[in-house]
């Protein structure tokens, strides 16, 4: 396999979706994949036997979204953003199910629009952040995420509420919190809705935490007698996506072994985003052979951080950057010229499907 390249791992997202096939058994759950993490139409339709269908950021992902659909499988597409612009809400009305509408400025000017065509819903902002990093908490201060819940009183038309304010979490305790609040200042309107969307930002990898979401959610329909939609993303593909990259150059920096990667954070954003540690594969815990990971970008941070190796790394030692599912590939951008990473997916049958191979020709057409 040439390298750098993505593969994502069908089994994988295939077992965190089916986690939730008891839960819509069970009561009026539904599920959604939120595509903005990793939208390949290839795996939404590789989902879509586990799914309800599918949540949107932007009218183009609404639209492949539909487009998914219409091609196999059935199931709903919903949106919120505080994008939503005049000239495109007509053609919203057409591929959406679902609309979240984010301000009540956007709810004076649209929702008579959308009253008779689609589920018309407001999303909402509950005010109770978890998160240190205002750079991905949508209940910072000031947040443009969502009308505040003290704000919000019954609207004709309205059929629903959404809210999503979490980024990552393994514990559910938010998720509680944020309902209990949510009730306490909107629990008469609850009652007059069809359904509520809690958003994602969830990752489920506890058992036991995956029992205590299972019966918060059973309570929350039956209490309300509303349907519950949940729409993660990163906790249904991160894991399952690895980078594979080759170590293209190596030498000494001062006192430190450089090893130059074919790939680089613009690959892989968040490391540089967020200043993250990405796991790698090959690497162990401290002891061996120390190399300082760059990608081979002109940008000085572009860097992947020191690892170590049981064994000296050579020219061509291949390395897997793991967990890189979600928010990699969609954030990938060609900086320096720099060929984006061949797309695989790794089948049921651990077959490496090459979905995508970007050249210099599919370079040249995104720049005109
Ligand atoms: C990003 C986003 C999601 C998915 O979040 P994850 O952290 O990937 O689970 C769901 N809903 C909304 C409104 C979002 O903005």
């Amino acid at each position: 396999m040439k390298t750098p390249a993505y593969i994502f791992d069908q089994s994988k997202f295939t077992a965190r979706l089916k986690q939730f096939s008891d839960l819509r058994q069970k009561t009026r759950f539904k599920l959604l994949y939120s595509v903005k993490a990793l939208p390949f139409p290839a795996l939404l339709e590789a989902m879509l036997p586990y799914v309800d269908g599918f949540s949107a950021s932007s009218l183009f992902e609404a639209k492949l979204a539909r487009e998914v659909l219409l091609k196999k499988g059935q199931g709903s597409v919903h949106i919120t953003t505080p994008g939503f612009r005049a000239d495109e809400i007509a053609e919203l009305i057409e591929v959406c199910d679902f609309l979240s509408l984010n301000s009540l400025n956007q709810w004076q000017r649209f929702s008579e629009q959308l009253a008779h065509s689609l589920n018309a819903g407001l999303r909402v902002n509950p005010r109770l952040s978890f998160l240190n990093d205002d750079r991905y908490d949508p209940c910072r201060e000031y947040s443009k995420l969502g009308v505040s819940i003290e704000q919000v009183e019954w609207l004709d038309g309205l059929s629903g509420l959404h809210f999503h304010t979490m980024f990552g979490s393994e514990s559910i305790e938010p998720l509680i919190k944020t309902l209990e609040k949510i009730e306490h200042v909107l629990g008469d309107v609850l009652s007059k809705l069809d359904w509520i969307n809690i958003g994602g930002g969830y990752v489920f990898n506890d058992p036991a935490v995956f029992e205590q979401f299972e019966t918060v959610i059973i309570k929350l329909c039956e209490r309300y007698d509303l349907t519950v939609y949940f729409e993660p993303g990163k906790g249904i593909i991160n894991d399952s996506g690895e980078l594979q990259t080759r170590v293209i150059d190596l030498f000494e920096s001062e006192d430190k072994q450089i090893a130059v990667l074919d790939t680089s954070v613009c690959h892989h954003p968040e490391v540089f985003e967020y200043q993250m540690r990405p796991t790698i594969k090959q690497a162990n815990k401290s002891t061996g052979y120390s190399y300082l990971l760059v990608g081979c970008s002109c940008k000085s941070g572009d860097l992947f951080g020191e690892y170590s190796f049981d064994a000296p790394l050579e020219i061509g030692s291949q390395l897997n950057i793991s967990d890189v599912g979600a928010y990699s590939f969609v954030k990938a951008s060609r900086f320096n010229g720099i060929n984006l990473p061949d797309v695989y997916i790794k089948d049921l049958d651990s077959k490496f499907i090459a979905i995508k191979k970007y050249s210099y020709e599919a370079y040249r057409q995104y720049l005109c």
